[in-house]
């Protein structure tokens, strides 16, 4: 890739396109849209695994637009839950739902459940499919506790109700800067940006 190599997010969710291209921010590549692309697709996740769908959405995308094109797939593991939303998160509280709707359902689940038992994680898979180098999928991941209430305006999703004990705070009370440390989509992504730079060069 040169100075100019266009990579292709493959997202509509506007959060995580900030939180990529802000991981991306020092590597040689200018970070476009769906939009900027001129791509309307909404690719199924029919994937039993983050991997599989985030390399699912990145190959269709890819395979579209003809560019390096890179996806992620996240979910939110409860432990109380056995695990659930899990691959489901998005959409957990059915196809129509807020976020909102999405934070009810999960603490009205837990409602019952005390605090050191509300451990959970959120997993990212990052996918990055191009030219000239085989697909590569890369995995992140970010331990914390669900709270009993929402609380924070940042970050996005299910960031309200999810609480860092290091920090002592919710993702969603975080710096984007520190959420951009920690989190499990920045975890993933520094593993990614390594391969990317070796292939930049
Ligand atoms: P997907 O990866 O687009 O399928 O999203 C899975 C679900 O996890 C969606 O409901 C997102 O809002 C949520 N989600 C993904 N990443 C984050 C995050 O960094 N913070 C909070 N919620 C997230």
């Amino acid at each position: 890739m040169t100075k100019q190599t266009q990579l292709l997010i493959a997202t509509n969710n506007k959060g995580k396109l900030r939180e990529l291209s802000q991981l991306f921010s020092d590597l040689p590549i200018e970070c476009i849209t769906l939009n900027d692309a001129g791509l309307d697709i909404e690719v199924e996740e029919t994937g039993a695994t983050y991997g599989e769908n985030a390399l699912l959405k990145a190959t269709v995308l890819h395979r579209e637009s003809r560019l390096p094109t890179l996806a992620d797939d996240s979910g939110l593991e409860v432990d109380a839950l056995n695990g659930r939303p899990g691959v489901h998160t998005a959409r957990y509280a059915g196809p129509n739902a807020t976020n909102q709707d999405r934070w009810n359902k999960l603490l009205n689940e837990l409602k019952d459940v005390p605090e050191e038992k509300r451990t959970a994680r959120f997993k990212c898979a990052i996918a990055l499919v191009t030219q000239g180098m085989p697909p590569i999928t890369v995995e992140g991941m970010c331990e914390g506790r669900i709270t009993f209430a929402p609380s924070g305006n940042g970050g996005f999703g299910y960031d309200p109700i999810f609480f860092i004990p290091e920090y002592n705070c919710t993702m969603a009370e975080l710096d984007e800067s520190i959420k951009n440390q920690i989190s499990h989509r920045a975890r993933a992504a520094v593993k990614v940006k390594e391969i990317l730079r070796k292939w930049l060069k």
